[in-house]
């Protein structure tokens, strides 16, 4: 897939902004500068790539915001070679971030079509999460448990309880709660028991889907 000098330039810019509004971590900014995200895009939408907005992806999703998904990778502070559980796998524009900073990438997608176009996206762009799985996120994926992170892509109506069960101690979640407003929050496991829980900005997201079994 083509990837030229004025998508190059643009990145660069869209960098700029993204400093701008805040984020610091060098290794995420990096990131954000060398994956092509138009590639993740419809092609009618490719000259907006590098826009700081969400675009309609299909299944009425939306790619998220470059500064979201920066705004997310940061916060879950990970080492390349972390174990990291992605819910909503979509465009797989968040999916290439993490791949690019070395996770150990699982990923779960509740849309069929979605699913099975970001699946072949992946395969032929060389992209190798450890697993994809079209399925419900909110149960999270307990047979490869624990993980060192958790980012959930899609804004729950509550704290989906499984999921805090599926950290490290030292993992993080991070999950945009609530319907008509929504905030980031992230829950740190501090032992078998406890979470620390930091309520972070307002955000808008696509809601997550209810199990369809
Ligand atoms: N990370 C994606 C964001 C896509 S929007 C990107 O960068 O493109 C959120 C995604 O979450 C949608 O694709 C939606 O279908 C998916 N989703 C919603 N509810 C879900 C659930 N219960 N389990 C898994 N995925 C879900």
């Amino acid at each position: 897939m083509e990837d030229n000098p004025k998508h190059q330039g643009q990145r660069r810019q869209l960098v700029d902004i993204l400093l701008e509004k805040g984020i610091e971590n060098t290794q995420v900014l990096e990131a954000l500068r060398e994956v092509p995200r138009h590639w993740f895009m419809d092609p009618s939408l490719a000259e907006w790539a590098y826009v700081d907005k969400a675009y309609p992806i299909a299944a009425e999703q939306t790619i998220s915001q470059p500064y979201t998904v920066a705004y997310q990778t940061e916060l879950l502070e990970l080492q390349p070679g972390a174990k990291v559980l992605e819910i909503g796998t979509g465009s797989g524009y968040q999916s290439a971030v993490l791949l690019h900073l070395g996770m150990q990438l699982f990923t779960i997608e509740r849309q069929q079509e979605l699913y099975k176009n970001t699946k072949r996206l992946f395969s032929k762009l060389g992209l190798r999460p450890k697993k994809m799985i079209f399925g419900d996120g909110y149960k999270g994926l307990p047979e490869k448990a624990p993980f060192d992170g958790i980012i959930v892509t899609a804004a729950a109506p509550e704290l989906p309880k499984d999921l805090l069960g599926q950290l490290a101690i030292g993992g993080r979640l991070v999950i945009p709660i609530g319907t008509q407003e929504q905030f980031m929050f992230r829950y740190t496991r501090r032992s078998q028991t406890q979470f620390d829980r930091e309520k972070l900005g307002a955000f808008r997201f696509v809601p997550m889907l209810e199990d369809k079994n």
